[in-house]
């Protein structure tokens, strides 16, 4: 068992902010060319020798950016994490610089999984992404696939793909998906304000994610960590609306699943807990999603920053939390997502107003 006070489970680094695709709701606000104050490669190099103090087992780095593949020098990254024994999963842009080769690459130097993004269907994907790249991503997947390469998907939640979430799901288990990233979106980056959901739309989606998991596929949410609550509370005696039009459909479109034994605790990390950000420049936030900067990792180490920030430690104890956010049974397990109590409340404490029970 890890002590999230000691070190995180997952370092999510931003190698850049360079990026050829143009997201409407990108986090990064990602763009065409890298910034001037991107971390060098020396930079990077005592970044990820600093990891090692963590202590094994060592936290897995994800590279992510913008698109880790534009990268400058991305394979010095790679090796150098390689040579430290750092565990390491990417986050690449579906673009034709994702080739055979450029897998093989990965998987040569140990790279552990990639998490591609899919949102809904090709109209649907497309007007998120940008035109052809619906068809790229699912060319990448049956490549992946073929490569037994270890796949994730990533889908963002809005308002505008709330229906197609059965349709995407088949389309997940029919290519044999076996993990399925759930993002609810914040209010930063170019996230679109009118695409939010209200507590009772989380509340039914969350409880679909649960329906959903009957069908073998293992779901993890990122910013709703209701979720947790959810999955301890079970779908039995829940009668949202949405939550029952989302499982008619889904039941026309796969069936019936059998009843799984579903995980009753998945790790309770969250925002500042067990996962940290560094963005492209060094700046560490608590997630990527919340533009509360703690440090820098070219003043102090990573390792010090994640121990001894107090924002973070305060932010690991869940009695500061407002509302019933601090109080509620679920407190420590959950918490709220601290990302969106600051987009709203612009205060990191504040609670999350997703929840119902908040
Ligand atoms: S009130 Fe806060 S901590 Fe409790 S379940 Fe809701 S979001 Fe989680």
């Amino acid at each position: 068992m890890i002590d999230y006070n000691e070190k995180p489970i997952l370092i999510f680094w931003e190698t850049t902010k360079a990026c050829g695709l143009a997201c409407r709701h990108c986090r990064a606000s990602a763009m065409e060319n890298s910034l001037p104050d991107e971390l060098t490669d020396e930079d990077a190099k005592l970044f990820i020798n600093s990891i090692t103090e963590f202590g094994k087992p060592y936290p897995v780095l994800i590279l992510t950016g913008g698109d880790m593949m534009r990268r400058k020098n991305i394979d010095f990254i790679i090796e150098q994490a390689e040579e430290d024994g750092i565990p390491v999963s990417i986050s690449p842009a579906a673009t034709d610089l994702l080739t055979y080769d450029r897998i093989k690459y990965f998987q040569k130097h140990h790279v552990l999984s990639a998490s591609l993004s899919l949102d809904g269907n090709k109209e649907m994907h497309d007007w998120l992404r940008g035109n052809g790249v619906y068809d790229k991503t699912m060319e990448l997947i049956k490549l992946m696939n073929a490569m037994h390469m270890k796949l994730q998907i990533n889908s963002v939640v809005m308002r505008k793909n709330i229906e197609q979430l059965p349709e995407l799901l088949k389309n997940l288990i029919i290519n044999n998906v076996k993990t399925w990233e759930v993002f609810f979106l914040i209010q930063t980056g170019r996230a679109i304000d009118s695409e939010d959901l209200t507590a009772l739309e989380f509340e039914d989606i969350n409880h679909w994610l649960l329906f959903a998991m009957n069908y073998g596929i293992t779901i993890r949410t990122v910013e709703s960590p209701i979720f947790r609550r959810i999955i301890d509370q079970g779908n039995n005696n829940y009668s949202g609306k949405l939550y029952y039009e989302l499982v008619d459909k889904t039941i026309d479109l796969l069936g019936i699943p059998e009843k799984r034994n579903i995980p009753s605790r998945i790790s309770n990390t969250r925002d500042g807990k067990g996962i940290i950000f560094v963005g492209y420049n060094g700046d560490v936030f608590p997630s990527g999603f919340v533009p509360y900067k703690l440090d820098n990792i070219k003043e102090k180490s990573i390792v010090s920053i994640y121990r001894n920030n107090e924002t973070l430690k305060l932010l690991r104890d869940s009695s500061n939390f407002e509302g019933n956010c601090g109080i509620c049974a679920w407190t420590d397990s959950c918490g709220g997502s601290r990302s969106r109590a600051y987009a709203r409340y612009n205060d990191i404490f504040a609670r999350d107003p997703a929840c119902l029970y908040s």
